[in-house]
């Protein structure tokens, strides 16, 4: 759960927090591994530090991970190598355990009936206390994850066949997941009984495919079927699709974040969309924070739907007073003391015509550490703004999540250390509001109920049992 450390561009971009991973599946499609590749290519946004595909011929499971963006790890001919009517796949953005090759997924296991391939978006809150008696008791751990925590309760059960094994690990387990999982002929896909991470189901003709977002259903033109519910189980065989419900049914608790920033604006995520869902959230906080200004303007790409929503209700013209880079990558290289002063300038720059002598609203997502948006602030005075002023179309952040989120401690959260008008006048802006908890819970809701919103309330609706031990959260 550390904060990333080190040198490369995207460390700095510090205003958000950065989602876990994606995971996809696939079932009964003679190309399984290139469904499998586009579908992790729609949910890249999810996890940019390592991607991997395990696939199955019905006899044999292979794999292939790597480090760094999919179309970086895969190759037209190292697909070919993956034969099979299956597949799972993952992307990463190290949560528990830290990055590398290691600790890619999918995680490939033999146990005493077979080969497992697991992928894991999400975060076990009890993983350590579990590593800590399975190591004991003689269990080899190959990386730090916490999903080679479920692989190895899988091979240990003592239950009969793979859904006894596998309904074994999950009944030991606590906090986030959606996993995909891979036997020599099934795919499974499982969410936690809260369904904290997103994960649906969609057919590509006959074969079933699996994902994190429905982004990647589109991309493969599938129809999307359903979620797959929290606390339920789908088993994909030569039978066709069961499903079971594992452990009871118990309050929903979907991140709302999802919805805030991670997920995809073109995504339906826990039943509604994500760009429906930002725009309203942005209509509200025009409602509850208003000011008179001249433009309304998004940062880049994530305040767009809300700044739109903002400048619907407002009534004030919707400007786009930055362009974003999309040619900044992960491995930028840092640039010497000499030029760092163009910061921010590298990922965003400002449209003269839209900014000069104007009173701007500017939208983001959320704040975090609040060092992007001061630069961005200066960046738009540069340009000749009269007046900023800031709107966050998600409540302050005060608490670090744990279940598969990364954030920074909260000693770095600007939120939990500072009042909104001492972070307003760090920032540099005339005004500086959030949109209220109530504003957003109202934006996201939908029928299905409950939200975990622990990152802006503290109130953690999962046992933390190895953070506690730890004594990390406050909760
Ligand atoms: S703490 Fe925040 S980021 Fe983490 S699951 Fe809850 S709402 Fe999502």
């Amino acid at each position: 759960m550390s904060a990333p450390t080190g040198s490369t561009w995207d460390e700095r971009d510090d205003e958000h927090i950065r989602d876990a991973c994606g995971v996809v599946g696939i079932y009964g499609h003679a190309e399984a591994a290139n469904l499998a590749y586009l579908g992790l290519h729609a949910l890249q946004h999810r996890g940019q530090e390592s991607a991997g595909i395990a696939t199955c011929d019905g006899a044999r499971i292979q794999a292939h991970r790597g480090e760094g963006l999919v179309a970086d790890v895969f190759s037209a001919s190292l697909l070919s190598r993956l034969p099979g009517h299956m597949a799972i796949g993952h992307v990463r953005y190290s949560t528990a355990g830290g990055g590398g090759l290691l600790n890619a997924q999918p995680i490939t296991a033999r146990y005493g009936g077979g080969t497992i391939a697991v992928a894991h978006n999400g975060n076990l809150t009890n993983a350590g206390e579990l590593r800590q008696r399975l190591e004991a008791e003689g269990s080899i751990f190959q990386g730090t994850t916490d999903t080679e925590v479920i692989v190895h309760l899988f091979a240990r059960s003592r239950a009969t066949g793979i859904e006894g094994r596998l309904l074994d690990a999950l009944r030991q387990i606590e906090g986030a997941w959606s996993l995909t999982v891979m036997t020599e002929d099934k795919v499974i896909g499982v969410r936690d009984p809260h369904g904290v991470r997103p994960l649906v189901l969609g057919r590509v003709g006959e074969a079933w495919v699996m994902a994190s977002e429905t982004c990647a259903l589109s991309l493969l033109d599938a129809t999307f079927e359903r979620e797959v519910a929290p606390g339920e189980m789908v088993i994909i065989d030569a039978r066709g699709l069961t499903s079971r419900r594992y452990l009871p049914e118990t309050p929903r608790k979907a991140c709302v974040f999802e919805h805030v920033y991670f997920a995809r604006p073109d995504s339906t995520v826990f039943g509604r969309s994500v760009y429906g869902v930002r725009k309203a959230s942005g209509r509200r906080l025009a409602m509850e924070s208003p000011i008179e200004a001249d433009a309304v303007i998004p940062v880049p790409d994530s305040g767009i739907a809300a700044a739109i929503g903002y400048s619907e209700a407002s009534g004030i013209t919707y400007g786009m007073g930055l362009v974003r880079s999309h040619y900044v990558g992960r491995t930028f290289i840092e640039p010497t003391q000499a030029i760092r002063h163009f910061g921010v300038k590298l990922k965003l720059a400002p449209v003269e015509e839209v900014i000069r002598g104007q009173r701007l609203i500017v939208i983001d997502d959320s704040l975090v550490r609040g060092t992007t948006s001061r630069k961005i602030i200066a960046l738009l005075r540069s340009a000749g703004a009269r007046e900023v002023h800031l709107r966050i179309s998600s409540p302050p952040i005060t608490n670090p999540c744990f279940y598969g989120i990364d954030t920074p401690s909260r000693s770095e959260l600007v939120a939990a250390q500072h009042s909104i008008e001492e972070i307003r006048a760090s920032l540099g802006c005339e005004t500086l509001s959030f949109l209220s908890q109530e504003g957003l819970l109202a934006a996201a809701a939908d029928a299905a109920g409950g939200f975990c919103d622990a990152c802006f309330t503290g109130r953690y609706p999962i046992p933390l049992a190895d953070y506690r031990t730890a004594g990390e959260p406050d909760a």
